[in-house]
């Protein structure tokens, strides 16, 4: 059929957007009714445009039956009111050793300034988002992380002091279920507190992976600053099963920060998280992609 009052690009452009749209409609039922959680970090987080899309994104999920609940990360935040103020880190594998100064400030930029600065955002697109930060009425209760490395030179394994790097234990799920029920967007600050108030960093993975096996939420995305996992010629891997997961974590083309992100979604799915994904953040509207079209974006992980 021809619509001679329209032109053809114009046609070609109403077609496109029409089927995009229509094209969501089996995920939007698919995905009704679940709780799924997004670490939210790095790059997707310091870029204006992209943080905007994003919190998009999330309000759209709700508007549409879906339970989003953030998990947000702040290193780079962290570096850079750490350095103005003079206070230098020394750092084990990637982790930063936390003494009890540099957890106050680490504390201030993740509940307040960051925190802030996401549920803000998605309150500007017309959700209902709602900051927690994990070391307030205990929702997460944490102990101190203890930190294995192996010596280079004698090869045995020692324990190394981090300061207030925690591990999540215990979470109330009720605190996080009621604002869910009450119309809001959790936003969720890594930090947790342990039986003597000492307040904890927690790696962002880390807490988003513990959060969505507590809730036992339908899928875990991790937005990153990469495509996906990357194999060993560099080519994104599209889907994985939990098995092939744990072998790829030994392999060496897998360093860095993809390891432990790798790790969280298989203990996550282990929690009974159905399926998790590893996502490039960079994208605009990635979560939306990820979830409403075909073939989603990145890496997805598979429990069976
Ligand atoms: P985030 O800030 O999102 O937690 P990280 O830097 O901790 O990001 O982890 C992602 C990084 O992991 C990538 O930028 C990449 O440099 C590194 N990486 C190591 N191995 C792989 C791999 N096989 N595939 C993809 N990324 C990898
Ligand atoms: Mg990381």
């Amino acid at each position: 059929m021809k619509f001679d009052f329209l032109s053809e690009s114009d046609q070609a452009y109403f077609i496109h957007k029409a089927s995009t749209l229509v094209e969501a409609l089996p995920y939007i039922r698919q995905h009704s009714g679940d709780i799924i959680v997004i670490k939210y970090g790095g790059h997707a987080m310091g870029n204006k445009k992209l943080s905007y899309s994003f919190a998009k994104d999330i309000a759209l999920l709700k508007e549409i039956g879906i339970s989003p609940v953030i998990v947000h990360g702040g290193g780079p935040q962290i570096g850079k009111k750490l350095k103005n103020k003079n206070i230098s880190s020394k750092f084990v594998e990637g982790l930063r050793i936390t003494d009890l100064e540099t957890i106050k400030i680490v504390e201030e930029v993740l509940s307040k300034d960051i925190n802030s600065e996401i549920v803000n955002s998605i309150c500007s697109t017309g959700g209902k988002a709602v900051g927690i930060a994990g070391n307030i009425n205990n929702l997460i209760n944490a102990t101190k992380l203890g930190f294995e490395v192996k010596d280079s030179d004698s090869n045995i394994e020692k324990i190394v002091d981090l300061g207030f790097v925690g591990k999540p234990i215990k979470l109330k799920t009720e605190i996080i279920l009621k604002h869910i029920n009450d119309g809001e967007i959790p936003v969720i600050a890594p930090l947790g507190i342990d039986n003597e108030n000492f307040v904890y960093n927690i790696n962002a993975d880390t807490a988003a992976g513990f959060i969505a096996g507590k809730l036992k939420a339908s899928k875990l995305l991790l937005l990153t600053d990469v495509a996906g996992i990357l194999d060993n010629k560099n080519k994104l891997i599209s889907s994985l099963s939990l098995i092939d997961a744990k072998k790829i974590i030994l392999e060496d083309f897998v360093s860095g920060g993809m390891k432990p992100k790798i790790k969280t979604c298989i203990d996550a799915m282990e929690q009974g998280v159905k399926k998790s994904t590893i996502l490039d953040g960079r994208i605009p509207h990635s979560v939306i992609l990820e979830l409403f079209t075909e073939h989603g974006i990145g890496t997805q992980l598979l429990s069976e």
